[in-house]
């Protein structure tokens, strides 16, 4: 799988954390293969009872050593509504790290992308940085992301005919878009209902490029350079 990556003109690959049943797969993949780079950060659909402890856990993976981004954070409250209290608890805490290390921010939100950007609005005044990744809301939900000054993460859901994702990035500058797969998950067409993977990527690209009537060479160039950016 990587070796079409690679094949597919992909050089880095950013892993994100889920929690800490999955940290240690995480940190082996890292150093097998050093092209991919690690997260850490605790997402919130595993924000549960024992939050804290996770928090702990990933808080002192931080303290040993950097990561290219905290991520996956931020807010779901498609699966669970229970601890929506801790899940913006946990956010605001994982956002202090970011901005402690200087990194950017990976935002996971589900039926909550205004609620996260209300969250963010608290440190309009600070460096904060980051991606809303696989963004797939209205127009509106857009503008507010772009005006945060963060970037939207474009997946698979651009192919998909009838999510309307094509008619707002239509409308948006490449300024803010970035390309991401969410592997294993929203996998373009043609692969649909197959496992996702980053050689895909050029699939998004090829999508977006048609949607905004530009050479697919500008949609690459630019979008990498976004990710520099935000990554950097
Ligand atoms: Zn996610």
């Amino acid at each position: 799988m990587l070796e079409r990556a690679k094949q597919a003109g992909i050089d880095k690959i950013f892993l994100p954390a889920i929690d800490s049943s999955t940290h240690t797969s995480l940190l082996q993949m890292e150093t097998d293969f050093p092209w991919c780079k690690a997260m850490m950060g605790v997402h919130p659909c595993s924000i549960k009872k024992n939050y804290q402890e996770e928090l702990a856990i990933a808080q002192q993976y931080w303290e040993e050593r950097n990561f290219v981004a905290v991520g996956e954070i931020g807010l779901d409250f498609y699966w669970d509504r229970t601890f929506e209290k801790e899940q913006l608890e946990a956010f605001r805490i994982q956002i202090e790290w970011a901005l402690a290390k200087n990194v950017p921010i990976v935002i996971h939100s589900r039926q909550s992308t205004l609620a996260c950007v209300q969250v963010l609005k608290e440190y309009k005044s600070s460096a904060l940085r980051g991606v809303f990744h696989c963004f797939s809301g209205s127009m509106e939900e857009a503008h507010e992301i772009i005006k945060l000054g963060f970037y939207l993460g474009i997946g698979g859901v651009i192919t998909y005919k009838n999510a309307g994702l094509g008619s707002v990035i239509k409308n948006i500058d490449l300024a803010h878009l970035v390309l991401e797969t969410d592997a294993p998950y929203l996998t373009p067409v043609p692969h649909r209902g197959k496992r996702n993977e980053s050689s895909y990527i050029p699939l998004i690209a090829e999508k977006i490029a048609e949607v905004k009537g530009v050479m697919l060479e500008e949609i690459a160039q630019i979008t990498t350079q976004n990710a520099e950016n935000l990554f950097r």
